[in-house]
């Protein structure tokens, strides 16, 4: 059989739950993030549904939702309606939870891909709203537990419509979701964590055909890894039926991340199944302009505009002003040690993307908390310029300042770490390196003249590394044609 792979291109959309990092829950005031806490123990009775109760809602909700839909340039609704979304479910003891249905928060809005390859995907927004989390189900030991902590928590749903067309995209686009998220901070989008949740729709069609065929939902996948790989393993499944002449069912699948498998889980429920309402104990939302100003008077400049930004101010490649960016305050950072170093921006990025950089990442920092602040990185690039201290003794005062949060100069000065350019001290070490190895100086002197590198490693080691080795190069070679 031929492999006909190449004929067909997916269409994928993807519904994404973002868990807002607010301190209290949507409705009520107990605390909403309970990572790492026992079970229901941030609960009352009103995330817990009990009767006669009555939900208020967050302001700090609302904002950082807003906040979202003004980033991903989707136009905010002055008035939008919560609504009840019936089901039954252990984890819902309401029997409904709070969402936004026909009149959502924001509508329409995009984000846009720059792909590896060189393209960009353009992906449009379908709705965006707010909702409340259900309680967290999980089977142990045949049993079945509830904890109800994570009712109530505040989640803004973003569906796309289905413009991505491929496994790498899809990653691609969660990627970018998730730098969004933290550069607004707006969620802290740990998908491990469930901050960010990601349901796939997944369907295929001939190339250059504009027909949806039936999709299939993957549900539960919890990384991005495993998100590409299941949207993979989805597509090529799809071809081999459709290619074997059977039909795709709408099924709900979910992977299974051990064995790298979609298993089916039910058929689709259809949304007349939910009886959505408008909530009655909750006005409509409301978002004056005033308030809208104010909430979007905080809008930074979002990643990829930096990021180009970057590129046209800085003359720096789009790879250096990629890294740069992916974290908001590490581009922060980047320019605050271009303007204090102020000269070649290149070489902040240089010792950004590779020293500092690594060292943020084995410390699990962010740049924002490192104690090396972007003036003390200016200061060392600039005494490595200057010559006062060798290479390699900036790169170690990188992790000293860092530890001690003292200004690189005074750490230079205390710890004798200025480079030795004095030829005087730099002849006498040479000279004691020369008198302790007499067997090496022979060699040379007998015509093994490579052995020049492990005489100025020599020096370097006895002078602890700030020995120019350039001038000790030049005086061993005197010190040795002359002996
Ligand atoms: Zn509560």
């Amino acid at each position: 059989m031929t492999d006909r792979t190449n004929e067909y291109e997916a269409i994928i959309g993807l519904e994404t739950h973002i868990q807002l990092n607010t301190v209290t829950k949507v409705f009520c005031t107990c605390k909403a993030d309970s990572w790492n806490e026992p079970p229901n123990i941030n609960i009352c009775p009103v995330c817990s549904g009990l009767p006669g109760v009555l939900p208020v809602l967050n302001q700090a909700v609302v904002e950082k939702a807003v906040l979202l839909a003004a980033a991903m340039h989707a136009e905010i609704q002055p008035v939008s309606y919560f609504d009840r979304k019936n089901y039954f479910y252990p984890d819902l003891p309401k029997g409904y939870q709070i969402s936004q249905y026909d009149m959502p928060l924001a509508t329409g809005g995009y984000l846009d891909l720059p792909m590896p390859e060189g393209y960009q995907r353009h992906v449009r927004i379908a709705k965006l709203h707010i909702e409340e989390d259900a309680g967290k189900t999980k089977n142990e030991n045949g049993r079945r537990l509830i904890d109800f902590n994570r009712c109530g928590v505040p989640l803004v749903e973003m569906v796309t419509e289905p413009d991505l067309r491929s496994a790498d995209e899809a990653a691609q686009y969660l990627i970018r979701l998730r730098q969004l998220l933290r550069w607004l901070d707006v969620s802290d989008a740990d998908m491990e964590k469930a901050h960010l949740r990601c349901d796939a729709n997944v369907s295929i069609r001939l190339k250059g055909t504009n027909v949806l065929n039936p999709k299939t939902e993957i549900k539960n996948v919890n990384s991005i890894v495993a998100v590409r790989e299941a949207i993979q393993t989805e597509i090529e499944r799809q071809i081999r039926e459709v290619t074997s002449g059977r039909e795709i069912q709408a099924w709900t699948l979910e992977w299974d991340e051990d064995q790298g498998v979609l298993r089916k889980m039910r058929s689709k429920e259809t949304e007349a199944d939910y009886r959505y309402f408008h909530e009655p104990d909750l006005l409509p939302l409301r978002i004056e302009p005033d308030w809208m100003q104010s909430i979007l008077a905080s809008l930074p400049e979002l990643p990829l505009e930096r990021r180009g930004r970057f590129v046209e101010q800085y003359e720096i490649p789009e790879y250096d002003a990629d890294i740069l960016t992916n974290e908001r305050s590490l581009s922060d950072y980047f320019e605050a040690a271009v303007q204090a170093y102020a000269s070649d921006p290149k070489r902040v990025s240089n010792w950004l993307m590779n020293d500092v950089l690594r060292m943020i990442n084995e410390r699990g920092l962010t740049a924002g908390k490192m104690q090396l602040k972007a003036q003390y990185l200016a200061e060392i690039i600039k005494m490595v310029d200057a010559g006062s201290i060798n290479i390699s003794t900036g790169k170690s005062l990188l992790e000293k300042v860092e530890d001690s949060g003292r200004p690189p100069a005074n750490i230079v000065q205390e710890q004798g770490l200025a480079r030795v350019s004095d030829e005087e001290a730099i002849r006498k070490v040479s000279e004691e390196v020369l008198a302790e190895n007499p067997e090496q100086v022979a060699a040379y002197q007998g015509g093994k003249t490579t052995l020049i590198g492990w005489f100025v490693g020599q020096v370097m080691k006895k002078s602890r590394g700030k020995a120019d080795p350039q001038l000790a190069r030049t005086l061993l070679e005197k010190l040795l044609d002359n002996q």
